[in-house]
């Protein structure tokens, strides 16, 4: 399995966003477990003025699959801002051999003006599944139909479908699915931990699919070698064929 860390793990220990310090904190982690995927996380615009250092990229650069999170706060359209922030995404996905940018379905008001971005940056760009209360299954199931484009199945985000209707989603679009985000859904919360809540039937479903498998979580900074434990906890999940339900 192929195992890895968002830098968003660790928004609330780092603030305001460095991804240098956050690599730099992971970088122990990340060679002990081999880990070969990570994801660069980014909220806001202004988290892209700190620039990736020469040890950043070096690092990011020898991964296999190195995702970016496209700014999930800001609309992606036809304007100055779109264009200003694309050119900053498009540059540390060249510059660290970057395989996917990762938006979110009501960020996206133009799936023409995204698929021509595609094609004038050279980078391909894809969805994630999102809680119910921002895009139903069934609005994601028709923008699937009707955009040739590739997603992220958040496990935290999924939980909050039923689950019935999201075996049946999962079955039709599995092909589609290019990384996973791993979160567990509490205290209708998504985002916290598998390690402390247990497994779920969403995890089961997603546990053979050979595609990146991200640790998408918030972890508490008073508290963070939870991160360890949520590693190991995954670690033996998917490595044990009978799992832990
Ligand atoms: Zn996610």
């Amino acid at each position: 399995m192929n195992l890895g860390l968002a830098s968003g793990n660790l928004y609330k220990l780092f603030f305001p966003k460095d991804q240098n310090k956050i690599i730099e904190f992971f970088l122990t982690l990340c060679k002990k477990y081999n880990f070969n995927s990570y994801e660069l996380t980014y909220s806001c615009e202004d988290e892209l003025e700190i620039d990736l250092n020469d040890k950043s990229i070096k690092f990011l650069k020898a991964l296999e699959c190195v995702s970016i999170h496209y700014p999930f706060h800001d609309i992606i359209e036809d304007n100055e801002q779109t264009r200003r922030i694309f050119k900053k995404i498009n540059q540390i996905y060249h510059e660290t051999d970057s395989k996917l940018i990762v938006t979110h379905p009501e960020q996206v008001k133009n799936w023409d003006f995204v698929k021509n971005l595609e094609k004038e940056f050279d980078v391909k760009i894809v969805t994630e599944l999102q809680i119910p209360s921002k895009f139903h299954l069934d609005g994601f199931d028709k923008l699937l139909s009707k955009v040739d484009v590739r997603f992220v199945f958040d496990i935290g985000h999924a939980e909050f479908h039923d689950f019935e209707l999201l075996k049946v989603f999962f079955d039709k679009y599995s092909n589609r699915i290019c990384e996973v985000h791993l979160n567990k859904v509490f205290d209708n919360k998504a985002h916290s931990h598998f390690f402390m809540h247990g497994a779920s039937k969403t995890l089961e479903l997603v546990k053979n699919l050979d595609v990146p498998m991200i640790i998408e979580e918030a972890f508490d900074p008073d508290k963070i070698e939870d991160i360890e434990k949520e590693i190991k906890y995954l670690l033996n999940y998917f490595l044990n064929p009978d799992g832990n339900m």
